[in-house]
């Protein structure tokens, strides 16, 4: 996508203050940088969704100058970290590389909650539940045990007790992952856009033009040594020769009931962020949040989706779906008013790995999405690994993370 700028206005751009553009947004304050502040910055950040937002953050700590660049602004209602409400937890079932990066993430978001006026993360801990001899809640409890992360393990009777506002058929089983929980969305990104400090640009970038000092042009007035493209579920759109078919958006919506009024068992402390697990067929929710609700949603992927388009009205059949699966586990919320909803999108791999490669050809540009519906949580990690690559051009990439793993059929192995 070209943004329709000539190369020698993008340098005459590029070389002034680089905090002159008149695009550049309020929302973050330019940290005081060491040398220059002229000239091409040493990162330049495309989108100011959580990947985009931690890697700013990290790269900006890390003492890189540092430029954060969005077509709508940070957490926009387009983008696929939007909205109230993300789970977070570890469990993984085989996927230790996953439950390793939500531990390291969750102390980013803790610290990062404990810093801010308003919380991003309320621990409610994480309800898992499935029918009997569920290997991914074998295996997720087994990292647990490993790694000393508690948790409450119970059969069915011990989770009627415990939970009597669900309902559990015969023979299913639970743990409730006990550090974990909720993070507040679009509130979290847009703290941690802003305590980055680094600039924050309103345009649509394009895709990388190579300067004669060997910078890269991305939007008008923003040159940068390096660029990390996090676009989620833009990528394909930014780059169809290489992510075209890679990078998939699904139409996804969740929905929000209101309970009685004074009715305290769905939301924390009584109600947990819950998951039913039956066989990679996830149904999810969330307790009543800040007065926002009861969530509840289906992990199963909607049809492909143009994210900048897309009709965001919630359809009467999935809330006929929500409302069947409402009247089986919580009946007491089968007739609950639907009070809002949402409608977002994944931004798929072909397996739920993540992307976090460089672009063909240029060391310095990286591409970093595929958050797959379970990216959110793990935004700080993602970060972290960003800054790390930028830090250390021999740092190998990850080979789960490798654009070559990202295939063009839908195999989804990652929940
Ligand atoms: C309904 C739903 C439920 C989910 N539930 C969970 C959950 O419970 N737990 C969890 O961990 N994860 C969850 N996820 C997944 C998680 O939210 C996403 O994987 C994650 O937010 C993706 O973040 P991102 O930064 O890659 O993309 P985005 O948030 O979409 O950010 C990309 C940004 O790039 C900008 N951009 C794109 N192209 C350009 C361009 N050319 N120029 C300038 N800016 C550009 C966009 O405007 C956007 O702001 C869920 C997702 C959805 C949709």
């Amino acid at each position: 996508m070209a943004t329709g700028i000539t190369r020698r206005e993008g340098l005459k751009l590029a070389g002034a203050s680089a905090l002159g553009a008149a695009t550049m947004a309020a929302a973050g304050t330019a940290r005081a940088q060491p040398g220059s502040d002229r000239g091409p910055f040493d990162v330049a950040v495309v989108g100011a969704g959580v990947f985009g937002a931690w890697s700013a953050w990290m790269l900006a700590k890390a003492g890189y100058r540092v430029a954060l660049i969005d077509q709508y602004g940070p957490a926009n209602a387009r983008a696929s970290s939007a909205g109230e409400s993300r789970v977070t937890r570890m469990s993984y079932g085989a996927d230790a590389i996953y439950s390793e990066m939500a531990a390291r993430s969750l102390l980013h978001w803790q610290a990062l909650s404990a810093r801010c006026a308003l919380p991003v993360f309320h621990n409610t801990g994480v309800l898992w539940f499935s029918p009997p001899g569920d290997e991914y809640m074998r295996q997720s409890i087994a990292w647990l045990d490993t790694n000393g992360h508690p948790y409450w393990r119970g059969d069915t009777q011990a989770l009627r007790q415990r939970f009597p506002q669900m309902r559990f058929a015969d023979g299913e089983e639970g743990f409730v992952e006990l550090e974990t929980g909720a993070l507040i969305a679009g509130r979290a990104v847009q703290t941690v856009v802003k305590e980055s400090g680094a600039p924050l640009v309103i345009a649509r970038a394009g895709p990388p033009r190579k300067q004669r000092d060997g910078s890269y042009l991305v939007a008008e007035g923003v040159a940068a040594r390096h660029v990390v493209y996090a676009c989620g579920p833009w990528l394909g759109k930014l780059f169809p020769d290489v992510l075209g078919g890679r990078i998939v958006p699904t139409r996804q919506e969740i929905m929000h009931f209101g309970s009685a009024p004074g009715d305290a068992r769905f939301a924390p402390p009584a109600m947990p962020v819950w998951a039913d697990n039956n066989a990679g067929d996830i149904a999810y929710g969330l307790p009543d949040l800040e007065n926002q609700g009861f969530k509840i949603a289906f992990d199963r992927h909607g049809p492909e989706v143009d994210p900048d388009s897309q009709d965001r009205r919630l359809t009467p059949a999935m809330v006929d779906q929500a409302r069947e699966y409402l009247s089986r586990r919580f009946p007491d919320l089968a007739d609950a008013p639907l009070i809002h909803g949402r409608v977002c999108q994944y931004e798929n791999s072909s397996n739920g790995d993540f992307l976090i490669d460089r672009l063909p050809g240029h060391d310095n540009v990286w591409l970093v999405g595929g958050g797959s519906g379970h990216g959110f949580k793990h935004g700080p990690a993602v970060g972290e690994l960003v800054s790390r690559h930028i830090a250390e051009a021999g740092l190998a990439v990850e080979p789960r993370f490798s654009l070559e793993t990202k295939g063009t059929s839908a195999a989804r192995s990652v929940y």
